[in-house]
């Protein structure tokens, strides 16, 4: 590998059977990346063990393989940032935790969830994180914190800056400038009270780890970008470009992803649905072709650019395509 390779990757949680939503991210950092002629590496992200599922992984790896994407590196494949499973790359999150407390950018916090649930209602539009954290345990002193500690573990907190570079970025795929409010975002946790490492940690070590140069990944995590560059930043990493792709949704609205499980990969292979159907779909969607028509994965190679609606105002998978993807 040289300087100027361009490195991406697909990072699914193996909580559950990819559906229609995670094959357009997929696709979408995969085309990037083979557009540029660079790496594409797989990673589990099954940091969060009582979410994860071992028979997961390999079901979502078929969907891949089934949809037409294929990669360099990956847990199945091996390669020069192994292992590619966030549960075997604890080490790293251990010693990046400890660079964090050492230069005094976490601090324990005793709040339960249930007091944390009582806050006020959901937070507008889409957030990654839940409402921001009010910051109730930022200020304990020692002695107050002395006396929680006797009653509840805590969690690790990083303080997030009131205003900061990483809230400002150029999303590398739409060129659009996003801008956060640092302090709204909220000091976000990065090892739970139960010991488990959080995404925002964990993704952030393996990226740069990885050599990670593009991440490309839906418009859900939109309001993580902004906190993992205040990461990058803390822990002096080179942080790489972001890409976000937005989401895809019904005529109502309604996220495709929290509907029914009938477009889950698995259940649109065993309806008969082929592959080059869904990536043309999925490409009319896009924009990157006007009208749908069946075509391999490795067709777009040339056609992929940016998406025809902002990041933040979903895609519409109407009727009239779903039709389509069912043979209409
Ligand atoms: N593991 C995350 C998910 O499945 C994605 C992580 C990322 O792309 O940053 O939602």
């Amino acid at each position: 590998m040289n300087h100027t390779t361009r490195r991406g990757r697909f990072a699914p949680t193996p909580s559950g059977l990819l559906h229609l939503g995670n094959a357009f991210t997929a696709l979408a950092a995969w085309l990037q990346i083979r557009q540029a002629g660079g790496e594409f590496a797989l990673r589990v992200e099954d940091i969060d063990k009582p979410r994860s599922r071992q028979e997961w992984v390999s079901l979502q790896l078929q969907d891949l393989k089934w949809l037409g994407i294929d990669w360099d590196e990956g847990p199945d494949l091996g390669g020069a940032y192994a292992p590619y499973t966030q549960s075997e790359r604890e080490n790293l999150y251990e010693e990046a935790l400890a660079r964090l407390i050492s230069s005094g950018m976490l601090y324990p916090c005793y709040c339960s969830r249930k007091d944390l649930a009582q806050l006020a209602s959901a937070p507008h539009g889409l957030s990654s994180e839940g409402p921001a954290y009010p910051g109730f345990c930022r200020h304990l002193t020692e002695a107050e914190q002395a006396a929680k500690a006797a009653d509840k573990s805590p969690s690790l907190r990083f303080f997030m800056p009131a205003s900061s570079p990483a809230c400002q970025f150029r999303d590398s795929l739409s060129g659009e400038n996003l801008r956060f409010d640092c302090e709204s975002l909220g000091d976000f946790v990065v090892r739970r009270a139960d010991g488990i490492f959080s995404y925002q940690l964990a993704v952030t070590v393996d990226d740069a780890a990885m050599a990670i140069t593009d991440v490309l990944r839906g418009a859900d995590l939109l309001d993580s970008t902004p906190r993992q560059l205040a990461l990058y930043e803390a822990l002096g990493l080179h942080a790489p470009a972001f890409a976000h792709v937005p989401l895809i949704a019904d005529a109502s609205g309604e996220r495709l992803s929290k509907r029914d499980k009938s477009l889950t990969l698995a259940s649109l292979r065993e309806r008969g649905v082929r592959p080059e159907r869904l990536v043309g779909a999925l490409a009319s969607l896009a924009g990157w072709i006007d009208q749908p028509r069946e075509l391999h994965a490795s067709e777009l190679i040339s056609l992929f650019g940016p998406i025809k609606t902002k990041i933040n105002s979903p895609l519409i998978f109407d009727r009239e395509l779903e039709a389509w993807l069912f043979g209409g």
